[in-house]
Parts: structure tokens; sequence; C-alpha cells
């Protein structure tokens, strides 16, 4: 069965104290709530490991932003999904559309982040979103599926049954413009017919398929009321405890 899960990506934001304080103040919260999906935060690099021995991993997941497209070596600036790993972190983004747009990220590098990813246990949150352009000229539902195609469909039916994706519009992220539910539900199914078709039914029905852009405590349950939405990617509402956990409890 797939799970429900909120994820938090917060950026290039937070200094270090400011990120472990934040990461214990959602810990605590999730304490002391029954929370009805997993939660995940995601960290800059320099915070996981500060932020790994401050969190229950059993109530609270940690993720990257981001890991390198080679195992190790003359990659200055660089860090490794072994590296990534060995924090404690067991979660990824990878493919977000701002790494796309403003680092170049190509699905050849994605698949090779992707196979690194997986080859040291972390576990993959996958972007694919459409940008502006694409929804208003109508070839989104192809876009979406190339990015599927591209970056995933090289991974055996076992391995892509470890990947959680994130569809996130690119217009909505950071904009304040949500997709509205049916929008994002339209999507997510389409989503899933595109992944059944190469891997079957039930690999489909078992991937978890988050909704990221705009995000916030007000319109999450409307979105997660949607049968294909099973969580959402959140930026900038994750860098507040009561605006994250105002998502979480949506569900
Ligand atoms: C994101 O960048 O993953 C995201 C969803 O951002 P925001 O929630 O701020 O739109």
């Amino acid at each position: 069965m797939r799970k429900n899960i909120v994820a938090g990506n917060w950026k290039m934001n937070t200094t270090l104290q400011e990120g472990v304080k934040l990461a214990e103040e959602v810990n605590e919260a999730l304490k002391n709530t029954s929370a009805k999906c997993d939660v995940v935060i995601c960290t800059p690099f320099t915070h996981l490991a500060s932020v790994a021995s401050v969190i229950d991993a059993n109530i609270l997941g940690l993720g990257a932003e981001n890991c390198a497209d080679h195992v190790s070596g003359a990659y200055t600036g660089e860090v490794s999904a072994a590296m990534v790993a060995s924090t404690g972190a067991r979660y990824v983004i990878l493919g977000h559309s701002e790494r796309r747009q403003y680092y170049g990220e190509t699905a050849e590098t994605l698949r090779e982040k992707v196979a690194l990813a997986l080859a040291n246990g972390l576990t993959p949150i996958f972007c694919i979103g459409e940008v502006l352009a694409e929804r208003e000229n109508g070839t989104y539902n192809e876009v979406v599926k190339a990015q599927i195609v591209d970056g995933l469909f090289q991974l055996s039916a076992e391995d892509f049954g470890k990947i959680i994706l994130a569809y996130e519009p690119v217009w909505a992220i950071g904009t304040g413009k949500t997709a509205t539910a049916d929008q994002a539900q339209d999507m997510h199914a389409h989503i899933r017919n595109v992944i059944a078709d190469k891997y079957g039914k039930e690999i489909a029905d078992n991937t978890s398929i988050l909704y990221g852009g705009s995000c916030k405590a007000s319109n999450a349950p409307e979105l997660f009321s949607k049968p294909d939405v099973d969580g959402g990617l959140i930026g900038g509402a994750s860098l507040k405890c009561a605006d994250f956990m105002g998502i979480v409890n949506a569900f």
C-alpha cells in the first residue's frame, strides 16, 4: 500500500542553529500528535548530521535536497549520496525544478543521481512538473510523462517501487498560485497511468505521488482529499513549525 507523506523542502534557508531549532520543534510537535502520514524534512547538507542527532528517526524522516552524480573524487563542492546516507538521512530530493532550471540538471545526470541514491539506501523524492507556458499550451501531460520516462524508466520494477514522486507545477512553486485540487488530481491520475503502462497497475497503485507548489494548511485538506494525491512536498510553509504541522494535520 502506498503511503501518505508530507515532506518539507527547506531549500537554502536557515542557519545551522535555526535549522536544528526548527527540526527540534517539528519533532516535538509530532511527539504530541498522532500524524496520519509519514513526515520528512529535507534540509541543507550542512544541517543533516546535526538534525539527525536531535530528531527521533521513528517519527520524523530526514533527507537532503540533492546529491552528486558521481560516486566520489575530484568534484569540488559536491556531496555524494554515500555522504548524505552517512549523516543518517534516508531521503533525497532529486530533479527539483530549481536544480533543473538554475543548475542545468538533465535527465542524464538525474539517472546517475537516482542510481547512486538507491545504491546508498536513500529514497529519492523525484520531482517533475511543467512550466507555465507548457500548462498554457496544453503540452503538460506529455512534458511530465517525458520527465518520468527519461529520468526513471531505466529502473527495474523493484527499484522503481522505492521511488516517491512529487508533481510540482513550476508555475505554482513559491508563487502563491496553487494548482486546483482537480488539476492536481488529473495530473496525478495521468502519472499513475504512465507508471502502470510501464510497470503494471500494482506498482502504480503503490507509488506515493506528492503534490508541491504553494501548498499550505488552508488548501492541503482539499488537495489531500483527492484519491491520487498522497501528500505534499512543501517549500515555504515548511519553514515554520506551526505552518508545517497545519499541513501534516490535514490528513
Ligand atoms: C518546492 O519548492 O518544493 C515547493 C513546493 O515550494 P513552495 O511550497 O514554496 O511552493
